[in-house]
């Protein structure tokens, strides 16, 4: 008879009870997939290695979308979307109607109570706990050993780590890194939504971001970095500059002076109806520790 202490403990034990040959990695999404979301699934598959199984969820979940922003405009395709998964050997997709995943008695939410309010959390209100409570039931729903998300969307990973962590959920978070289209501009599933004009000026986001990436280690402070991207981006006419943030790339928490360890610069700009995110960490000339 075994006897755990501890939580490790007790999780290995039951890890290798279901099988560690054959790990369960999961990718959610919201479908309408580009290259960046295939690149989550390719990662997946070569964690999960020959024998495990790699999941994708297509769940365009409303209540991570607030009143009046895109959930009904979110573009939407899913005969395109099974079709890149089976290419890509995904062993299998989840893809759920609203009223199979949400019982209208529901009266549970999960909430990261700090990092919900802050950054994009600011913008929009009740994002986070959406995010949260979808993520708690795809794992519970699925119980992976692993699931993977973008660093794309910064803030988002950070949510999931800490809430994966505070509520011992023992699934293993794997970040992927961002992928961009020729001209630098984060892949999205929303930039179909751009005018020509406004895709042709979104680039600006990623110009800012190398731009900042080459003055961080020169020794400028935050608050002078974080003003030189923001003029950057306000000098693009199209742009509608709704934060930019510097912030420690490990905490998130804020910083001012001069940068002493990594920071991750974070972008949240509009055009016209689409709301665009992008971020870089930079390094700074030193470290200290
Ligand atoms: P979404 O369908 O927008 O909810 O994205 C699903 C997952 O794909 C999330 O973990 C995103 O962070 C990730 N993702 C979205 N765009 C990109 C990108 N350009 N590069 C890498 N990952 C991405």
């Amino acid at each position: 008879m075994q006897i755990a202490r501890t939580k490790a403990e007790i999780r290995k034990l039951c890890t290798q009870w279901r099988d560690p040959a054959t790990p369960v990695i999961l990718v959610p999404t919201m479908g309408f997939l580009h290259d960046g979301h295939l690149s989550l699934m390719r990662l997946a598959r070569q964690q999960a290695g020959p024998e495990g199984r790699v999941i994708a969820s297509i769940f365009v979940n409303p209540t991570q979308f607030g009143p009046g922003e895109d959930f009904d405009s979110y573009p939407r395709d899913e005969t395109r979307d099974f079709d890149l998964l089976r290419a890509e050997g995904i062993d299998a997709i989840f893809a759920p109607e609203a009223s199979e995943v949400y019982d209208p008695e529901a009266q549970t939410i999960v909430e990261t109570t700090e990092l919900a309010k802050t950054l994009i959390g600011k913008l929009r209100p009740g994002h986070f706990r959406g995010v949260a409570t979808i993520v708690t039931k795809l794992f519970n729903i699925i119980r992976p050993d692993a699931a993977v998300f973008g660093e794309k969307d910064y803030q988002q990973l950070a949510v999931i780590r800490t809430m994966t962590r505070d509520l011992d959920m023992g699934i293993d978070i794997i970040g992927a890194p961002i992928q961009r289209e020729a001209d630098g501009l984060a892949m999205s599933s929303r930039n179909v939504r751009l005018t020509s004009e406004d895709r042709a000026a979104a680039p600006i986001l990623s110009r800012a971001l190398d731009q900042a990436e080459a003055m961080a280690p020169s020794g400028i402070t935050a608050s002078r970095l974080r003003s030189h991207v923001r003029a950057m981006l306000e000098a693009e006419p199209r742009a509608r500059v709704q934060s930019v943030d510097i912030r420690d790339a490990a905490t998130l928490a804020t910083i001012s002076g001069p940068l002493t360890r990594p920071a991750v610069i974070l972008l949240a700009v509009s055009f016209g109806k689409v709301f665009l995110i992008d971020n870089r960490v930079v390094q700074p000339a030193q470290e200290i520790p």
